[in-house]
């Protein structure tokens, strides 16, 4: 299996277009939205319109038709203008794919097309209160009732709740563990569905997260992602979604650490200090040197993994975890150098430094913890060795 490592002239086009709109519609308000808490829904949909919220869905259903490893390019040059708008956008396009990959052809036929213009825009909910890391011990209920399905519990930390259109929510419509979880499309307005308060974060201010509230939640039996065959699949649909998920996430990682780095580049060529530029002392370019190798180590990993899962190949998962864990935690380091390179002026939100590092931050977190990478690669080595043995 081999990842591509120059550009042709297609993959160019995809990349330069995803950057020449984030240096327009996103760059020049990415600190307002921050300070504002405003989320750009207008300016998601301009984003939609060049192909970027449905990238790796079939085209024949209204999606892009594009591959992963041009989906981590395009989210690596979003969110180089704003990791915020970038990591949304990146959540979306991994519900919309869940839909393509697993919902039946009337569920495809409905909801891909207006996912790909974002007339609907789509959560992921599968987190709770009670179960984060270990989500299969989610306690949300599903019950079947004649031809419909009522749903009750909470969803946590919710991204786009209460203005996206469409929430993925898995339930529990069987016996405890992965196996009794099934996952439901379930619109904004039907009755019963609400939302916490609008959290107040370190980063990601751009974009709301809060409660999804589910109380005696009544939809359709075909509101069911996969069909009336479907119950107990909902797990296996959210695990498989998180895969491009994960370096979707690390993608916005190494884009706004990209920007950091080129930022504090840039000040320590220009700042004076002991009678010459930063960038002359020796341990200042030492700092750009483990930056810069950081950055590409983080884009090598990211389209590797990404290469692997459009092959299908049987390391994808670990794969992805392993450029999930290291490229979120790098990027971090990169952008917290910036700052430090920026002294005092690094501290300002003037800067944009700042805005990067909390935005970044929450990268290790979500999406599963990178401590919850170390278990899934962990896990594949385990097998390795005992097959090994
Ligand atoms: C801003 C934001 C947006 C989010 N958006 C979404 C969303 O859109 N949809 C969604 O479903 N969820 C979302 N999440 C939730 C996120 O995925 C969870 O916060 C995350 O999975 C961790 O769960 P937890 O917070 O319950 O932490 P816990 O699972 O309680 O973990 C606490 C700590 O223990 C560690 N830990 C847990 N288990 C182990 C273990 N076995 N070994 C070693 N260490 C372990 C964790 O790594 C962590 O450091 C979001 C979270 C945030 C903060």
């Amino acid at each position: 299996m081999t990842a591509t490592y120059e550009l042709d002239e297609d993959d160019r086009v995809i990349t330069e277009t995803a950057a020449a709109f984030a240096a327009k519609r996103l760059a020049p308000f990415a600190r307002e939205w921050d300070e504002t808490k405003h989320f750009p829904v207008d300016v998601l949909r301009e984003a939609a319109e060049l192909g970027m919220a449905a990238v790796y869905c079939a085209e024949e259903v209204g999606g892009s038709g594009l591959r992963r490893i041009d989906a981590v390019r395009i989210f690596t040059e979003l969110a180089a203008a704003d990791p915020a708008i970038a990591s949304f956008l990146s959540i979306h396009n991994m519900c919309a794919w869940m839909v393509d990959s697993y919902g039946t052809d009337a569920q495809r036929a409905h909801w891909i097309p207006r996912l790909a213009s974002m007339q609907t825009v789509a959560s992921y909910c599968l987190t709770e209160p009670g179960a984060g890391s270990d989500a299969a011990a989610l306690s949300t209920r599903a019950v079947r009732d004649g031809d419909e399905y009522v749903l009750d519990g909470v969803k946590q930390f919710i991204s786009g709740a209460g203005v996206s259109d469409l929430y993925l929510v898995m339930a529990r419509t069987g016996a405890e563990g992965p196996r009794g979880i099934s996952a439901f499309l379930i619109e904004r307005d039907t009755p019963g569905l609400s939302f916490g308060v609008n959290e107040a974060k370190m980063g990601w201010s751009a974009q709301p997260t809060a409660q999804v509230i589910l109380e005696g939640v009544r939809v359709p039996a075909d509101a069911l992602l996969g069909g009336p065959t479907a119950e107990g699949t909902g797990f296996g649909i959210a695990m498989n979604g998180l895969n491009g998920g994960r370096i979707n996430i690390a993608a916005c990682s190494l884009g706004g650490a990209r920007t950091a780095y080129e930022q504090a580049r840039g000040y320590v060529a220009d700042r004076q200090a002991f009678g010459g530029a930063l960038i002359d002392e020796p341990t200042i370019r030492f700092t750009l040197a483990d930056m810069a190798t950081a950055l590409e180590t983080s884009r090598l990993m990211l389209w590797r993994a990404a290469a692997a899962l459009d092959a299908g190949a049987p390391d994808k998962v670990e794969l992805c975890a392993m450029a999930k864990r290291y490229v979120t935690d790098a990027c971090y380091d990169v952008a917290d150098s910036a700052l430090q390179l920026h002294g005092g002026y690094g501290y300002l939100r003037e800067y944009g430094v700042e805005k990067i590092l909390r935005d970044l931050r929450v990268h290790r977190i979500l999406e599963g913890t990178n401590e919850i990478m170390r278990v899934v690669i962990g896990r594949a080595e385990a097998t390795r060795a005992r097959a090994s043995a």
